[in-house]
């Protein structure tokens, strides 16, 4: 008698989705990515994520980020005290110079409330404040286990959910009816999708478009996130007839170990502490008061600082009380010598000239009382210590650049513009790729992953309407 043959598996594998034929192409998998294709898959979309980066490396810039801006009209569990929408708003115009629009930044601060919520539907986790480990902030939230642990849980519930995630895969070219075609492992192919997202970042990786307008201080920047942010695909669609927003040459720097790696260093790589001693330019003379800005802004200051020097590159010098005083520690250790001459041969600086600023500088200090610094040049704002007590030490820094204040105009529904003033009906953006229509190149924490999330659900809802079956 012939026996029953079952089959290996009693529910066996479908076979995978195609690579080349979809509802929504998303182009792009950091913050705006992700929550675009959950946000389209979760409404009933087929979904193809392009991520360029392989699996190791998913997750764009948000890998490195640790809190998100979220208005709240009271206390919540996740912030203290009130952030209403309105005072959001109010910062976003500000930080922009006024050059945000009001449109794109009331779709921000309208969608923003629910953020914590809808991530941790999604598998996020954040921080409590009660665990006493965060620094107060009644503006924004925190990450538990930071922006890698975000992603992280946002690939599992994407791919969980059935999008199609492809790594490794290269959108090479795009249109503004969202046609585009991909690079995966070396085989290119188009991909036939009713709506396209592109929520590949900035270009801040991509030195020769930098190049364009910075000159040559763009070889000196340091890359504090993704590698991978070309704009190849903004750049096409502009030359095709997409508006842009912000301006070319705008972005965001802070001040960062000049020994970071090229890119990927991410936080820990930034430089504090330079009101604790006094900046130098290779030159051996100081070019900024250190004084000026202790507030949170800093960072950017010494960025921008730092990028109009020559060869973009400056040191902080401190005595041993200056070294002791530095918090956080820094990642690379501060150099060190016994003296100024030799902390100068190792800096590759002129002995002579390093001494003759320092000693000008502590003299200024020692003669002069509190606004007397002023006749300084550059002043130097109080508080400050002389430079006396060895041994002396140098922390080398360069501007590292977070993303370009330079993209693409949307409308409120996240279609891409055109500068002849219609949108395109089936492409979309999210993200830092066009982030600088409402900020501008200004920044203020946690509202870039904002952004992104906000955005990036926008465009995945409504690319997703283009298949929705009523
Ligand atoms: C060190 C650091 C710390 C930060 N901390 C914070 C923070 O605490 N809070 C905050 O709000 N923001 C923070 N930011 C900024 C924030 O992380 C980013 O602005 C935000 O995540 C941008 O998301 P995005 O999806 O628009 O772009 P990106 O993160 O740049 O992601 C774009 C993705 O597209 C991929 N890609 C690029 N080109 C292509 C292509 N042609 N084809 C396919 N894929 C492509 C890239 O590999 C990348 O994965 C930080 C940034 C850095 C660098």
């Amino acid at each position: 008698m012939p026996r029953l043959k079952l089959p290996s598996t009693l529910f066996p594998e479908p076979p995978p989705p195609p690579d080349d034929r979809t509802d929504v192409l998303v182009l792009g998998g950091g913050m705006a990515g992700l929550c675009a294709a959950i946000a389209a898959r979760r409404a009933g979309a087929r979904v193809i994520l392009a991520e360029q980066a392989p699996r190791w490396r998913r997750g764009g810039n948000a890998r490195h980020a640790r809190n998100i801006r979220v208005p709240h009209d009271a206390p919540t569990a996740l912030s203290p005290g009130r952030y209403p929408e309105a005072v959001l708003r109010q910062d976003l115009e500000r930080v922009s110079g006024g050059t945000g629009d009001p449109i794109l930044i009331d779709v921000l601060a309208n969608h923003a409330g629910d953020l914590p919520a809808w991530l941790a539907q999604q598998g996020v986790l954040f921080q409590s404040p009660d665990d006493g480990v965060l620094p107060w902030s009644r503006k924004t939230v925190f990450l538990l286990g930071g922006g890698t642990a975000m992603m992280n849980a946002l690939y599992d519930t994407a791919e969980r959910l059935g999008v199609h995630v492809l790594y490794e895969a290269e959108g090479v070219a795009l249109d503004l009816n969202g046609a585009a075609r991909l690079r995966h492992r070396g085989r290119v192919f188009d991909v036939d999708s009713r709506a396209t997202i592109l929520a590949t970042g900035g270009y801040q990786a991509n030195r020769a478009w930098l190049r364009e307008t910075w000159g040559r201080s763009a070889e000196g920047l340091v890359v504090r996130g993704t590698p991978f942010a070309r704009g190849i695909l903004m750049r096409a669609l502009i030359e095709q007839g997409a508006q842009e927003s912000g301006e070319p040459g705008g972005g965001h720097l802070v001040a960062v170990d000049a020994r970071s790696p090229e890119a990927d260093g991410g936080i820990v790589t930034r430089i504090d502490g330079l009101h604790l001693g006094l900046a130098v330019n290779q030159a051996g003379r100081r070019f900024f008061d250190e004084g000026e800005d202790t507030g949170s802004t800093r960072y950017g200051t010494w960025g921008r600082q730092v990028a109009g020097c020559a060869g973009q590159r400056a040191f902080v010098i401190l005595d041993a009380r200056g070294k002791a005083a530095l918090l956080p520690l820094p990642v690379f250790p501060p150099l060190e010598a016994p003296s100024l001459p030799a902390l100068a041969q190792v800096l590759g600086l002129d002995p002579e000239t390093l001494v003759d600023t320092v000693t000008g500088y502590n003299r200024a200090l020692t003669e002069g009382h509190g606004t007397r610094w002023r006749r300084l040049n550059p002043p130097r704002t109080p508080p400050a210590a002389c430079i006396e007590v060895p041994p002396f030490h140098a922390l080398p820094f360069a501007p590292g650049i977070t993303f370009t204040g330079h993209g693409l105009y949307v409308d409120e529904r996240a279609r891409v513009l055109r500068r002849d003033g219609f949108s395109c009906p089936t492409l979309y953006a999210a993200g830092m790729t066009m982030g600088p229509a409402l900020l501008g190149s200004g920044y203020v924490s946690g509202v870039s992953l904002t952004l992104a999330a906000v955005f990036g659900r926008i465009a995945g809802w409504e690319a997703a309407s283009h298949v929705r079956v009523f």
